[in-house]
């Protein structure tokens, strides 16, 4: 038999690699900014056009490379980061396996320009699927410019797997966000379809995190300092009032690498323990400097993931930092990002010994107390709309239900079902009519007895449902209670909210919303739904109802006015651990009972629960 076994051509292994290093444009985007980064570069500019598709352009003023070098950085395991396998191990560049730029070159047309400062000539070079097309010198200024074109021009599969322009758009923005939040020291713009995105200038983290994420976030900050021999923390984590519906806004840095660790983000939620609902995520932007011998960051192509040594010994130790934050907070609420110098100043000290940092939580700490702004305020929950009486359904001890309102509630024939399931007392009526009685219980439950024992509501929940069906007929209707605002209120929203929101305008506006386009992703909200008219918090009210779209859109696909009538559900309604008074439990109970479906929220989970005699006589026996 003759040989078969033969040597893959370089430009097919290249495209295997890139199987692997490039998924879609936001991979690209990834590397060609880890390699300016490398470079030294203090400023670098990024351009983007139909979400990556045509054009992806890094400009940088790094270190350039040599006329040799720029052919040669094409090559497969080119790289000139490290030189032997211990390098491996102390690792602090970006890039090392020296397969990005390759890759690339092999599913796009690629053109680079470079100039190192001991030339006085730059080199430009054009390379198609793998291969040089030609290289020349020409004129540029000390740095390098690489331009990716038509990506994927040969891979036409990888090309139709691609997901939609804003989805692609949102994977670059989260990548090009990473890399800025990681190097505040360095100057980035971003440029999409020639209209300016994001541009930061160069200062410390907290000015970085404001650059891009807005003037909004300086409120909701509070730093995080910690200081062991394993590993130091530094960062910002955002008062949990600000937790997110999804685990959005969740960066992980180690050696200002960004890292993906459920592990981690574990301990960081188990810092903030009850402090957040169990249906939100905190927010965070922690760094973590270790040893790089203490850790292993080549598992994974893509080089989010990151394997620790010592694993449960950090996730302690960043539990423990978080909770020492929080309760720091409580004595210094605000902070001043005028000063720089409270930036400035996070320092490591090596020399501490190791132990664990002790823990000091304020136990009167309620972040709830700032709940104001996010929740709807108590009034609304008395405005009762023409509430059916529930407490007909549900006779109350010694309250008369008479048998004319009786026959009333039997009609309507949504109840049917669940009479039977909790079973209430319908037969019965007693003489003296008394006043509802309420308890309020962990500032979660709502308590008031009935005939046939004990009804136990959930009041976010049950306000979920009312805002729920309320919007719904709002939007379904297009009877808008809407009210102009005396000052219109600026709010600035990211990239991919900010297409969001222009994708679902139309329906936002049936809900009595007026938003006008401001400048680039920034908008000003002329005119509220009523019941928002009080808010003092409408940035984040949109944010948090654009979060919850996003996130029904991903478990399920709902119908966009049903998605949006749940999350602006969702984002209203009277948050756990909220103190109501008497009136307006009465209120929120009355509206529960007028709806439809008061038995569940729109996503299925009950409202409420019944504790019929014979279960609570069970438990004396
Ligand atoms: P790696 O970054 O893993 O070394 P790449 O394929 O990304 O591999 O890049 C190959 C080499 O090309 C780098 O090691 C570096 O020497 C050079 N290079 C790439 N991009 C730049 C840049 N923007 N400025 C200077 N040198 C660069
Ligand atoms: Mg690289």
């Amino acid at each position: 038999m003759s040989d078969i076994i033969k040597l893959l051509p370089d430009s097919v292994a290249n495209q295997i690699a890139a199987g692997e290093v490039v998924q879609r444009p936001a991979s690209v985007v990834k590397e060609l900014l880890e390699n300016s980064i490398d470079a030294g570069a203090t400023d670098i500019k990024l351009i983007v056009k139909d979400a990556g598709r045509t054009l992806i352009q890094v400009t940088d003023n790094g270190k350039g490379m040599s006329e040799n070098d720029a052919r040669m950085s094409f090559e497969r395991h080119a790289t000139s980061k490290i030189k032997n396998a211990s390098d491996l191990w102390a690792l602090t560049t970006m890039g090392f396996r020296g397969e990005a730029l390759a890759s690339i070159a092999s599913v796009a047309r690629v053109e680079l320009k470079t100039r190192s400062a001991d030339t006085p000539l730059a080199t430009e070079i054009f390379m198609e699927g793998s291969k040089l097309e030609t290289q020349q010198q020409c004129q540029a200024p000390i740095g390098t410019t690489i331009i990716v074109k038509n990506l994927f021009f040969n891979t036409p599969a990888r090309r139709n797997f691609l997901k939609s322009d804003n989805v692609e758009k949102a994977h670059v923005f989260n990548e090009f966000i990473r890399i800025a939040l990681a190097h505040p020291q360095v100057a980035f713009s971003y440029y999409h379809n020639n209209q300016l995105v994001t541009q930061a200038g160069t200062g410390n983290l907290g000015s970085r995190i404001i650059n891009l994420f807005g003037s909004h976030y300086k409120p909701r900050l509070i730093p995080i300092e910690e200081d062991t021999q394993i590993v130091s923390i530094q960062g910002y984590i955002l008062k949990p009032e600000y937790a997110k519906k999804r685990k959005s806004d969740q960066y992980f840095f180690v050696n200002n690498r960004f890292i993906k660790s459920p592990y981690l983000n574990h301990a960081v939620e188990n810092g903030f323990e009850e402090l957040i609902p169990d249906d939100s995520y905190p927010a965070f932007f922690l760094f973590l400097q270790i040893d790089p011998a203490q850790i292993d960051v080549n598992v994974h192509p893509t080089k989010t993931e990151i394997k620790f040594q010592d694993e449960k010994l950090i996730y302690q130790i960043i539990k423990a930092a978080v909770k020492r934050s929080l309760g720091k907070f409580n004595i210094v609420p605000s902070l001043d990002f005028e000063r720089e110098t409270a930036f400035d100043d996070v320092r490591f000290d090596k020399t501490k010994p190791v132990v664990a940092p002790t823990i000091d939580v304020n136990p009167n700490f309620n972040p709830f107390e700032q709940e104001k702004s996010t929740g709807s305020s108590g009034k609304n929950l008395t405005s009762r709309a023409n509430p059916r009486q529930w407490e007909k359904l549900f006779p109350q001890p010694g309250r008369a239900a008479s048998q004319e309102s009786q026959q009333q509630n039997m009609e309507p024939g949504h109840y049917t079902s669940q009479q039977t399931i909790i079973n209430p007392d319908w037969q019965e009526s007693q003489d003296k009519p008394q006043g509802k009685k309420f308890m309020h219980l962990q500032g979660r439950y709502i308590l008031t007895s009935i005939k046939s024992g004990l009804m136990i509501i959930d009041q976010q929940r049950a306000h979920e449902r009312i805002l729920f069906e309320k919007h719904l007929k709002m939007l379904e209707n297009r009877k808008v209670a809407s009210q102009t605002l005396l000052f219109p209120e600026q709010i600035k929203l990211t990239e991919p909210d900010a297409d969001l929101l222009r994708e679902i305008r139309t329906e936002i506006a049936s809900l009595g919303f007026d938003i006008s386009d401001y400048s680039h992703n920034s908008y000003m909200i002329n005119a509220v739904p009523a019941d928002l008219a009080d808010n003092e918090n409408l940035q984040w009210i949109m944010e948090s109802i654009l979060e919850n779209f996003k996130k029904n859109n991903a478990t399920i696909k709902l119908d966009t006015r049903v998605n949006l009538a749940r999350s602006l559900a969702k984002s209203l309604s009277v948050k756990t651990g909220k103190p109501l008074t008497t009136e307006e439990m009465n209120a929120l109970t009355d509206e529960l009972f007028s709806c439809e479906m008061p038995y569940q929220t729109p996503s299925g989970k009950p409202t409420l629960n019944m504790l019929g005699m014979d279960e609570i006589g069970d438990k004396f026996k």
